[in-house]
C-alpha cells in the first residue's frame, strides 16, 4: 500500500484512476490521520466523514463503471469553513452563526463535488476571515504545525495548517488581503489568490465584497495550479465574475520555465521590519530565478507604502455593510429573545454576544469612516490610493512580467504574541495587500526557513488574468529548491 498520507494530489489520483487503491481507502487514511493529529493542530471546526466517505465511494464507482475521470477525482480537501456546503455547519469562526446549515452549495463546491473532490470537512478561520493568525475564531486558535506554540497565519490558517499537517492534501482558502497567501508562506506550503472575479464569490459568506477572493491550497505548485482550474471559471449567479476563460495555469505550473521573462523585484517591500532570515531566502530566490535566465528589474511602486492604510479603510466599510445581514432574525443566533425585548434589543444583545472584538472594532471602524462629514477624508481617500497603487502595477508591466516579494516581513509569530496589538497583526499583511487592492492574481511558494528555523515564503504577483505567469514562477523556484533539498520544504519540517 503507497503512502497516502504523503502522496501529492497527482499521485493519488492517478492511483485512484489505475485501481491501485480505493478513493474511500484514500479518504479513510486521511481521515484516521485528521483523529490522530487533529486535536493538538484544531484545523478543523467539523470534520464530515460520513459525507466524504460516501462522495469517495461514488468516484469508486465511477472508476468501476469505467467513466472518464476529472483529474483530482477522489482527492480529499479541506474547506474553509466560510463557504457554504448543504446541510453542513457554516460558522465562518463565529459565533453569531453557530447552528447555522446552508440550504444550498456555494460555486465552489459545486464545482469540487462535480471533479469527484471529496470534502472533508471544514476549517478553523479568524472569525469573517478578519485577521492574520487564526486567534480571532470564536472557536479557539489553531496550531501551526511546524511549532504548536506559533500561529498558522489566517485568516486561512486552519486550511493551511490541514495540508501541512497532512491532515489533506488540497485545500480552499478566501483571500481578501493575504489570507491565502500568508498562511501559506508560515506553514511552508504552496497558496494562490486567483484574480479577482476569477472564482465565484456565489456561497461565500462576504466580508469585503471588492476584494474577497477563493482560491487554491497545496503541498507542490502542480497540485494548486489542478485545484486552481477546477474552481475557477465564469459564474452567472457573480455579477462580478468574469467571462473570460481561465489561463492555463497547469501548463505554466509543469513549464516552470522562466528563461525569458522580466522579473520584478518590488524595492518598497524589503527594508525596515523584514526579519533578516526572511530576506535572506528572499534575496536567494532572486538569484536562483536569475540563474535560471530570468531577467532581474529593480522596481519602485510607490504608493505600495499606502496599501495598509487604504485596505483598512476599504475592508471594513465593506464589512460594516456587509455583516449587517446578521440581524438575529435570519440565520443563526439569537439571544434572549424572551418575549419582553423588543426585536432592536434582540439585535443587540444577539450582535453584543455573537461578534467578537475584532469583528466589532472593523464595523465601528468601517460605519465611521462611510458617515457623511468623514467619507471624503477617509473612504474616498482610501479609494484614490487603490487607484494609485492600480497604477503603480500597470507602470510596472510596461517593463516586467511579474512582480516579487517576501510574503511576509516575518516568520510565523508566537500564539498571543500580537492579539492586544492590532497594527502589529495588520502588518502581517505588508506584503500582500497591494496585491489584492489591485486584483490581480498572486502566489506564495516556499523558499526555504528563516532565523528561527520557521518557514519563509516567495510571492509572485501578475497582471490581471495572467494567473499563468505566477505558477510558472512558483513551479521553476520549486523545482530548483527541490534539487536542493531532496524534496519539498515541509520534508523538513518536525513530524508531528
Ligand atoms: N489580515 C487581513 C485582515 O485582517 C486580511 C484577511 C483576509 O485576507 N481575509 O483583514
Amino acid at each position: 500500500m503507497p503512502d497516502l498520507i504523503h502522496a501529492t494530489a497527482v499521485e493519488l489520483a492517478a492511483q485512484i484512476a489505475n485501481k491501485r487503491v480505493s478513493a474511500v481507502e484514500v479518504t479513510q487514511a486521511h481521515l484516521d490521520r485528521i483523529a490522530e493529529v487533529d486535536g493538538r493542530v484544531h484545523a478543523f471546526l467539523y470534520v464530515d466523514g460520513d459525507g466524504a466517505l460516501e462522495q469517495a465511494r461514488a468516484v469508486d464507482h465511477a472508476v468501476a463503471s469505467g467513466q472518464a475521470l476529472s483529474p483530482l477525482a477522489g482527492v480529499p480537501l479541506a474547506l474553509k469553513d466560510v463557504l457554504t456546503q448543504t446541510g453542513v455547519p457554516t460558522t465562518a469562526g463565529s459565533k453569531i452563526l453557530e447552528g447555522w446549515r446552508p440550504p444550498y452549495d456555494a460555486t465552489v463546491v459545486e464545482r469540487l463535488r462535480d471533479a469527484g473532490v471529496v470534502i472533508l470537512g471544514k476549517t478553523n478561520m479568524d472569525e469573517f476571515a478578519m485577521g492574520s493568525s487564526t486567534e480571532n475564531s470564536a472557536y479557539g486558535p489553531t496550531h501551526n504545525p511546524w511549532d504548536l506554540d506559533r500561529i498558522p497565519g489566517g485568516s486561512s490558517g486552519g486550511s493551511a495548517a490541514a495540508v501541512s499537517a497532512y491532515e489533506a492534501p488540497l485545500a480552499i482558502g478566501t483571500d481578501t488581503g493575504g489570507s491565502i497567501r500568508q498562511p501559506a508562506a508560515v506553514t511552508g506550503i504552496v497558496g494562490a489568490k486567483p484574480t479577482y472575479g476569477a472564482v465565484s464569490r456565489y456561497g461565500l459568506v462576504a466580508f469585503s465584497s471588492s476584494l474577497d477572493q477563493a482560491g487554491p491550497f497545496a503541498r507542490t505548485v502542480v497540485d494548486t495550479a489542478l485545484l486552481h482550474a477546477v474552481i475557477a471559471g465564469h459564474d452567472p449567479r457573480d455579477s462580478t465574475s468574469i467571462k473570460e476563460s481561465v489561463p492555463d495555469v497547469v501548463g505554466a505550473a509543469m513549464s516552470a520555465d522562466v528563461s525569458k521573462m522580466r522579473i520584478g523585484v518590488v524595492r518598497e517591500l524589503s527594508g525596515e521590519g523584514y526579519q533578516p532570515g526572511v530576506q535572506a531566502r528572499f534575496d536567494e530566490a532572486v538569484e536562483l530565478l536569475r540563474g535560471q535566465g530570468a531577467e532581474i528589474i529593480d522596481i519602485s511602486c510607490p504608493s505600495f507604502t499606502y496599501a495598509l492604510g487604504a485596505y483598512y479603510l476599504i475592508a471594513p466599510s465593506e464589512c460594516s455593510s456587509n455583516l449587517a445581514r446578521f440581524d438575529a432574525m435570519r440565520f443563526g443566533l439569537r439571544t434572549d429573545d424572551n418575549g419582553e425585548l423588543s426585536a432592536e434589543d434582540v439585535m443587540r444583545h444577539t450582535r453584543a454576544a455573537g461578534f467578537g472584538p475584532e469583528v466589532k472594532r472593523r464595523i465601528i471602524l468601517g460605519t465611521y469612516a462611510l458617515s457623511s462629514g468623514y467619507y471624503d477624508a477617509y473612504y474616498g481617500q482610501a479609494q484614490k490610493v487603490r487607484t494609485l497603487i492600480t497604477r503603480d502595477f500597470d507602470a510596472a508591466w510596461a517593463s516586467v512580467d511579474v512582480l516579487i516579494s517576501p510574503t511576509t516581513p516575518t516568520e510565523p509569530f508566537r500564539i498571543g504574541e500580537r492579539v492586544n496589538d492590532p497594527v502589529a497583526m495588520y502588518k502581517a499583511d505588508l506584503c500582500t495587500l497591494p496585491s489584492s487592492l489591485y486584483g490581480g492574481p498572486a502566489i506564495s511558494v516556499p523558499i526555504g526557513l528563516g532565523d528561527e528555523n520557521l518557514p519563509v515564503g516567495l510571492q509572485v504577483m501578475a497582471p490581471v488574468m495572467a494567473d499563468d505567469q505566477v505558477y510558472r514562477v512558483a513551479g521553476a523556484v520549486e523545482e530548483a529548491l527541490a534539487q536542493q533539498w531532496g524534496g519539498l520544504l515541509l520534508d523538513q519540517a518536525v513530524a508531528l
